[in-house]
C-alpha cells in the first residue's frame, strides 16, 4: 500500500471539496494533525474513521487504498481482456506443442527405422547389432512417454456424450486404445466411455 499516494489523493478530494484540513478535522472530530499525518503519507486513517472520511470525499474505500478513483467498469474490462490474452497464449502453445509432437515423432521414426537397418544390413558384430536395435526400442519407449505427456497436457479431451472438456491423467492417456489422437476413455463428468477427440479451446 502506497502511503504518499494515498496521502496525496485524500489531500487531492478534500480540496476538490472545497474544504480545509481544520473543517475535515471537525467533521470526523479528531485533530488537524492527524489529517496533516495521512497527508504526509505518515499514517493511514484508523477503520472507524475511514468510513466516514470517505463519504465526506465522496469515494470509495477501494478508492481510498487505491490512491485514486478506480473505475470498476474499466478494472473488469482490463480483467475479462487479460483473461482473454492468457487463454489465447495458452492455445497457441497448445497448438505448438501438438506440432512439435509430429515432428519429434517422424523424425524418431525415421532415426529408429535408419538404425534397425544399418544393424540388418551393414557387416558388423552380433553383439553391436543387439545393441543397435536394445537402443531403438529403448528409444521409441522414451520419446513414446514424452510424446504422450505432451498430449495428456496440450489441449483437453472432449467427451463424445456430455461434451465436458478436461485434462484426463497421464496414466488414462497410457492405457486407453487411440486412433491418432482419439482416445477411448472414460469421462470424469457423466462418467460414460466414448472415442474421445483432442480440442483446443476449453
Ligand atoms: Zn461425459
Amino acid at each position: 500500500m502506497d502511503l504518499i499516494k494515498i496521502g496525496k489523493f485524500i489531500s487531492l478530494k478534500r480540496k476538490e471539496k472545497g474544504i480545509t484540513q481544520s473543517d475535515l478535522a471537525e467533521k470526523l472530530y479528531i485533530t488537524d494533525r492527524a489529517i496533516s499525518k495521512w497527508e504526509n503519507g505518515i499514517c493511514l486513517p484508523d477503520a472507524s474513521t475511514m468510513i466516514d472520511l470517505c463519504e465526506i470525499l465522496n469515494i470509495t474505500i477501494n478508492d481510498l487504498f487505491c490512491g485514486e478513483v478506480v473505475d470498476m467498469k474499466e478494472n473488469e474490462k482490463k480483467l475479462e481482456y487479460n483473461l482473454l490474452e492468457m487463454t489465447k497464449q495458452k492455445e497457441e502453445k497448445d497448438r505448438q506443442l501438438l506440432h512439435f509432437e509430429i515432428v519429434i515423432g517422424i523424425i524418431t521414426l525415421l532415426f529408429v527405422f535408419a538404425l534397425i537397418i544399418t544393424a540388418y544390413l551393414a557387416p558388423m558384430d552380433d553383439w553391436v547389432k543387439y545393441l543397435l536395435i536394445c537402443i531403438s526400442l529403448l528409444l521409441v519407449v522414451m520419446v513414446g512417454l514424452v510424446l504422450t505427456k505432451i498430449e495428456q497436457v496440450a489441449g483437453y479431451y472432449e467427451c463424445n456424450c456430455c461434451h465436458h472438456k478436461y485434462i484426463p491423467t497421464f496414466l488414462a492417456i497410457n492405457i486407453a486404445p487411440h486412433f491418432g489422437r482419439t482416445r477411448h476413455m472414460k469421462c470424469p463428468k457423466c462418467g460414460k466411455k466414448s472415442w474421445q477427440e483432442k480440442v483446443i479451446s476449453k
